[in-house]
């Protein structure tokens, strides 16, 4: 691991405390609790997530880094892609003390829809900063995730698509073309599907084949109408590692992202592409989220100033997630703070290597990068 050095960019961070607040009640793995299945912490916890931020203040990165304190998106800013009627409704269930967002996977608590509220317009003030130019990037670690959640309903522990009303704002400031790109190990269904017959907003999913919701996110789906070409999905083997990640960001991302030319970059940053994550079965370590972060730096770098937002959305191994976290904002902000991944041996030696069957899967999204959206 490097030595210690300083930040060399202004790296925005989003970070409230009450987000760890977000109450998901009891469950075991994704489903409730009830009948057989005994109450534990339901798996979309604070955990990870508390841990991560307490990595980010323990080894005193978050004194390079620029605080950004979130203030709540408004319900105009929600509606822009959200339908009035799901985002009252959360608001009313959350009134009565409990909820669910649609599917019944995605509990909440009486405070939770302020909570998702102040998630999504973390992000937003995110991209505000960057936008501004206080910042170069900036990552936002809120809770809940949004990527699964649809224009109508919550889905996969989502209440709001956070990262979705970020790119309505941004477009509504003058970032005309935005490009998101997801790399959360699940499929970003939601975000998707509110971007699919618009061809101002690029997205992009790197996800396990059919992990979640199952089925979702094969490479035939490239979007609707005038959105065609402006979705692109990479459906990773289980198993794929650093050099199908590495594959997929050199072969897919770049040549899609230096195509669309965007305004702004945006990353549903789900940190459960870890090989110790409990809900996906993917091989990523802290060097591979670095990498990752590296190729949305070069990007933004080349293609639009710089601007580049992270938004946190899954990641369920309370141990791995932290140091992956770190590796992204040690990579976005240039500091290093010496800390060692006791983690990256173990799961470096999982292997690493691109294998065929991955590589043609990266073959088979890159077949649809000539057919995204020049400006
Ligand atoms: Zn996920």
């Amino acid at each position: 691991m490097s030595p210690r050095a300083p930040a060399s960019r202004r790296t925005g961070w989003v970070f409230h405390e009450t987000y760890l607040w977000h109450d998901t009640g009891t469950g075991a793995g994704p489903f409730p609790a009830g009948g057989w299945i005994e109450p534990m912490e339901h798996i979309e916890s604070p955990s990870a997530k508390r841990r991560f931020a307490n990595l980010v203040a323990a080894c005193g990165l978050d004194r390079e880094l620029v605080p950004i304190t979130p203030v709540p998106a408004t319900p105009e800013q929600v509606e822009a892609v959200h339908t009035a009627d799901y985002r009252a409704s959360v608001q009313a269930q959350a009134a009565t003390g409990r909820g669910d967002a649609g599917d019944g996977s995605s509990p909440f608590g009486r405070e939770s829809y302020a909570i998702a509220m102040l998630a999504a317009g973390g992000v937003v003030r995110a991209v505000d900063a960057v936008l501004d130019g206080e910042v170069e990037n900036a990552y936002a670690l809120v809770r809940p995730p949004g990527h699964h959640a649809s224009a109508e309903t919550g889905w996969g522990f989502c209440l709001f698509n956070n990262v979705a009303v970020a790119a309505r704002h941004a477009q509504r400031r003058g970032a005309a073309r935005v490009a998101i790109l997801d790399w959360d190990v699940h499929h970003g269904n939601g975000t998707e599907s509110i971007f699919a017959a618009d061809d101002t907003v690029l997205t992009i999913s790197l996800h396990q084949d059919g992990a979640y919701p199952p089925g979702s996110g094969p490479v035939e789906v490239v979007g609707t109408g005038a959105g065609v070409g402006a979705n692109l999905n990479v459906p990773l083997p289980p198993g794929s590692g650093t050099g199908a990640y590495a594959a997929a960001m050199e072969r897919v991302v770049r040549p899609a992202l230096a195509r669309f030319r965007p305004d702004l970059i945006l990353i549903a940053s789900g940190l459960d592409g870890n090989g110790m994550d409990p809900l996906a079965r993917q091989m990523l370590h802290s060097d591979g989220f670095r990498m990752l972060a590296r190729h949305a730096r070069e990007a933004a770098e080349e293609l639009c100033d710089s601007r580049l937002v992270l938004a946190h959305e899954g990641g369920y191994s309370p141990f791995v997630v932290p140091f992956c976290g770190l590796a992204i904002l040690e990579e976005l902000s240039g500091a290093r703070t010496g800390v060692l991944d006791p983690f990256l041996a173990a799961i470096q030696g999982y292997g690493q290597e691109l294998l065929p069957h991955q590589e043609a899967a990266v073959d088979r999204a890159a077949a649809n990068v000539p057919r995204v959206p020049r400006p």
